[in-house]
């Protein structure tokens, strides 16, 4: 699915040389040669084609589709009415047999269709990533961790400095290319004779020929290697959170720099306490009489246990918060914060004595002594 933002005031049957009549046949053989006068391959460094061609797919997308075409003649918008962009079913194949079709057989054997850009197997490219899947414990994640990760990855021979030849010595100049990496073609076509570069056979464009291989790597210039990794997690990643190793992924080709390690987090859930960012929370539970008197209750910090007070009358909900012991904050000095949250519990049955002792208790308390009850009935 491609989207498509269509300019409302560019004439498609103009760029395509056609009259608003014209056949389907007429536009598909216009769409030809236009598409074959802007292609890439015969008008190198020449920007305004690689426009100009873009210009012409665009058309030829809109006209060789019945319900955009007649979109576009009634209401100017190859979407209808709608306008904007069009999330259309981008290469559609409107009884044509399809865009992509049309050109690949005007032009193969031309290297492909990529936007002008030839790719040049000489030129540096940059080694891809690699992703690793890091799984921590919840304490780990909070305060960091050493860990050995374990991958395999492309890297440069060591033997032949990465030229695949002997001592990196054993090669001659490619005679087919003379060392350009490139060679030029000529084809017949129905359209005529047309002339184009490609990447050399003989030396797959690094314009060397391997007079003896390096024995270590093959003749490849590359070997793939498993390794161990130590790296140091800092303390605060949490789920999800993506480190990286710079240069530390694939090997580059032809000088280009290595790629990435990309490690993603995962961390555990702990059995009390939840990450909100590099604070944790905890409900608490205490009972009524607790919440009444006051206490010192344990609750679980992220190594270790910790005491709070949990002072008298205490509603439910209440958060006390303990500074200093959430998780370390990342990349900075500093932790961040514990947050518990008491939630007062009820028993679950009373006996005849203590239903009386409540009893007692209730109508000793003045009403006054509930500040929201009496609030809440003064709204009602
Ligand atoms: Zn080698
Ligand atoms: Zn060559």
């Amino acid at each position: 699915m491609q989207l498509h933002c269509y300019m409302a005031s560019k004439d498609y049957y103009s760029i395509l040389g056609v009259n608003k009549s014209a056949s389907d046949d007429e536009i598909k053989k216009a769409y030809r040669q236009m598409a074959k006068k802007y292609h890439p391959d015969l008008n190198q460094g020449n920007p305004e084609a690689a426009e100009k061609l873009k210009e012409v797919n665009e058309a030829y997308e809109v006209l060789s589709d019945s319900t955009k075409r007649s979109n576009y003649d009634n209401y100017g918008d190859p979407n209808g009415m709608a306008g904007g962009f069009g999330g259309g079913s981008g290469f559609s194949s409107g009884g044509f047999g399809g865009f992509e079709d049309i050109f690949s057989n005007i032009f193969s054997g031309f290297g492909g269709f990529g936007g002008g850009s030839r790719r040049n197997s000489n030129s540096p490219m940059q080694g891809a990533d690699i992703q690793v899947r890091v799984n921590l414990s919840f304490e780990e994640a909070a305060f960091g961790c050493k860990k050995s990760i374990n991958l395999t990855r492309t890297e440069a021979c060591s033997a032949c400095n990465s030229t695949g030849a002997k001592n990196g010595t054993a090669y001659s100049t490619c005679s087919r290319c003379r060392g350009s990496g490139q060679v030029t073609n000529s084809q017949n076509t129905p359209f005529g004779q047309m002339v184009s570069q490609s990447v050399c056979p003989e030396c797959h464009g690094t314009g060397k020929k391997i007079t003896e291989k390096c024995s270590k790597c093959n003749g490849d210039g590359y070997t793939r290697n498993n390794r161990n990794i130590e790296i140091n997690i800092p303390g605060g990643v949490n789920n999800d959170t993506i480190l990286t190793l710079r240069g530390q992924g694939e090997a580059g080709r032809n000088g280009g720099p290595s790629g990435d390690v990309q490690l993603l987090i995962k961390v555990s859930n702990h059995k009390v306490l939840k990450r909100d960012n590099y604070d944790v929370l905890e409900d608490v539970y205490v009972s009524f009489t607790e919440a009444l008197l006051g206490k010192k209750v344990e609750i679980a910090g992220i190594n270790e246990k910790l005491v709070i007070t949990i002072p008298p009358l205490t509603q439910t909900g209440t958060i006390i918060t303990v500074r200093g012991k959430g998780t370390k904050i990342l990349n900075r000095s500093g932790y961040g914060d514990l947050f518990a949250k008491i939630i007062v519990e009820m028993p679950k049955s009373l006996t005849k004595s203590q239903k009386d002792l409540v009893e007692q208790l209730d109508s000793s308390i003045d009403q006054n002594q509930y500040t929201k009850k009496k609030g809440f009935i003064s709204k009602i």
